[in-house]
C-alpha cells in the first residue's frame, strides 16, 4: 500500500511502526456549528482510509478531537447567551447525529480540547523551561526561528515563508512567524489558570499535545486533516513536539483537498457552504459518500446539483447489479468457470487501486467497468463465479462505507414481479401467448421493462438499467 506524504512529497510505501495497530489522528471540527460538506469530505476520506486499514486487517487507533474552545464559540456563546459548554455540547451532539448519518464510524476517543488543558499547559512548560517559548504579558508564543526544520512540511524555506506570508504583524512578537501557544484572557472570556496568569490555549498546542497525550508521546503512523491545515497548523504541531523529542511527530501526513463552489473553496467565511445537514435532507449518507468518494481525495472536487444526480443514479445501477448477483442463487449454471479469472482480476484491480493511495476514483471506475461485465455475462455465471462477483461489490460497499439499505427496498419490489414473470414464462411455453401479454402490460404500467432471452427473461427499469433475471 502506497501514501503519498505530504511530507516528503511522494508515494511511500506504508509501514506502520506495529504490524498490527495503525496509531492515527485526525483534526476534528471546531463545535460552534453543523458542520458543512467541505468538511464532511475530509472526514469521510479518512473514514475511508480507516476502513482500509481494517479491510487489510490492521486494528486502527483512530482519534479525533473536537475544538471546544475557540473563539467562534466565545463569540456565539456570548451572542446567544448561552455558556460556552451548552454550545460545544450542543454542537457535539448534532455532529454525531450528522456523522452517523454519513455512515463515519466513531474514532476510537474524541478528546474535548477543554479535557486536555493541564497537558497542554505542561507542553507549554517544557517548551519555556527549554527556551523555545517566551512570555510577554500574560501571552506564551512559539520561537520559530529555534527550530530548525520549520517549513519542511509546507516545504518553504523558514525565510520565504516570513516574506511571503500573509501573517499579521503582532509587535508583541519577536518573530511574524512565532505563534501563540497561550493566550492571556480578555474580559468576560472564559480561562484558566497557568503560570503565566489566567488564560487559555493556542488552537496549535491542543492536537499536539493530544497526540502526546493518546499515543503515549510515540510518534504516530498517519496524521490527516484538511489541506488548509497543512500551514500553519501542522506545521507547528510538528515544531512543538520536534523540538523537544528526538523523533517524529507521525510518519505519514495526509491531507484532503477542497471542496470548491464554483471557483472558490466552500468555507464558513466566504458563506458560501451547505451545512451536511442541508444535504443530508436531499440526499442519502450514501450517495454523499459515492459523490466525496468519487474524486482523488487530493484533488480539488467541485459541488454541484447536477454531480449528486448523477452520483445518486450511479449508485443506484450499482446496487440494482448487486442485488442481481445476490438474487441469482437459484441459477445452476455448472459452466467452466469461464468467467472467473475475468471477475478475479476485476476485484485484484479494485484492490490495486485502493492501495495506490487510496485512489478511489479509480476504484470506482474499476466498479463500473465490472457493472458492465456482470450484466453481460451474469446469466453465463455459476456458482463460484456469482460468490466471488458478490464479494467484489462486498468490499467495495465495506471500504467505500456504503449500505446495502436501497437493496434491501428493492428485494421486497421484486418478489412479487418474479412470480409475474415466472408465471408469463409458463404462459408463453405453453403458447397462451394473450395470457402472457396481460401480465407484461400489467408489469410496464407499474414501470418494469421486460426481455426475453436464451435462458429466460431479463427485467429492466424504463431507464434500460437490468434489475433482475428469472431464468427458465
Ligand atoms: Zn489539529
Amino acid at each position: 500500500m502506497k501514501i503519498f506524504n505530504t511530507l516528503t512529497r511522494i508515494k511511500e510505501e506504508f509501514k506502520p511502526i506495529n504490524k498490527e495497530i495503525v496509531n492515527m489522528y485526525v483534526c476534528g471540527p471546531t463545535v460552534y456549528d453543523l458542520f458543512h460538506l467541505g468538511n464532511a469530505r475530509t472526514f469521510i476520506f479518512f473514514d475511508c482510509v480507516r476502513r482500509y486499514l481494517e479491510y487489510n486487517g490492521y486494528s486502527v487507533n483512530y482519534i479525533q478531537n473536537f475544538t471546544d474552545i475557540d473563539d467562534k464559540i466565545i463569540n456565539k456563546s456570548i451572542k446567544e447567551n448561552r455558556t460556552i459548554c451548552e454550545i460545544s455540547n450542543k454542537y457535539i451532539e448534532e455532529y454525531y447525529v450528522d456523522s452517523d448519518r454519513l455512515n463515519i464510524k466513531r474514532a476510537t476517543q474524541n478528546p474535548r480540547a477543554t479535557d486536555c488543558i493541564e497537558d497542554m499547559i505542561n507542553l507549554i512548560s517544557k517548551l519555556m523551561y527549554s527556551g523555545f517559548a517566551y512570555e510577554i504579558d500574560g501571552d506564551v508564543y512559539f520561537s520559530v526561528r529555534e527550530f530548525g526544520s520549520y517549513g519542511k512540511l509546507f516545504g518553504q524555506d523558514i525565510n520565504t515563508l516570513k516574506s511571503g506570508s500573509r501573517i499579521k504583524i503582532n509587535k508583541n512578537k519577536k518573530d511574524a512567524l512565532d505563534f501563540i501557544l497561550w493566550k492571556k484572557n480578555k474580559e468576560n472570556e472564559p480561562g484558566y489558570d497557568s503560570p503565566w496568569g489566567i488564560g487559555r490555549p493556542g488552537w496549535h498546542t491542543e492536537c499536539c499535545s493530544m497526540i502526546y497525550k493518546y499515543f503515549d508521546g510515540d510518534t504516530i503512523d498517519i496524521h490527516g486533516g484538511g489541506i488548509d491545515l497543512v500551514f500553519p497548523h501542522h506545521e507547528n504541531e510538528i515544531a512543538q513536539i520536534e523540538v523537544l523529542e528526538n523523533k517524529k511527530l507521525a510518519n505519514y501526513w495526509m491531507h484532503c483537498s477542497f471542496l470548491n463552489v464554483g471557483n472558490e473553496k466552500m468555507s464558513k467565511s466566504l458563506e458560501n457552504f451547505f451545512t451536511i445537514r442541508e444535504i443530508l435532507n436531499r440526499y442519502t449518507g450514501d450517495v454523499i459518500r459515492f459523490f466525496l468518494l468519487s474524486v482523488h481525495y487530493r484533488n480539488n472536487i467541485s459541488f454541484d446539483e447536477e454531480y449528486m444526480e448523477s452520483a445518486n443514479k450511479s449508485l443506484s445501477r450499482i446496487k440494482k447489479v448487486y442485488f442481481n448477483l445476490i438474487n441469482f442463487k437459484e441459477c445452476d449454471n455448472v459452466n467452466k468457470n469461464e468467467c472467473l479469472d475475468d471477475i478475479r482480476k476485476y476485484h485484484s484491480t479494485f484492490i490495486d487501486k485502493m492501495n495506490d493511495d487510496f485512489n478511489t476514483a479509480d476504484a470506482i471506475s474499476v466498479i463500473f467497468e465490472f457493472v458492465k461485465y456482470v450484466n453481460k455475462y451474469i446469466t453465463n455465471f455459476n456458482s463460484l463465479e456469482l460468490s466471488e462477483s458478490i464479494k467484489i461489490f462486498d468490499s467495495f460497499f465495506d471500504i467505500f462505507g456504503l449500505t446495502y439499505k436501497e437493496i434491501e427496498e428493492f428485494k421486497e419490489i421484486e418478489n412479487d414481479v418474479k412470480e409475474m414473470v415466472k408465471k408469463r414464462m409458463q404462459f408463453k411455453q405453453k403458447k397462451q401467448f394473450d395470457q402472457a401479454d396481460i401480465i407484461r402490460d400489467e408489469l410496464v404500467k407499474r414501470g418494469y421493462i421486460l426481455e426475453d432471452i436464451n435462458d429466460g427473461t431479463r427485467i429492466k427499469d424504463i431507464n434500460n438499467n437490468l434489475i433482475y433475471i428469472v431464468l427458465v
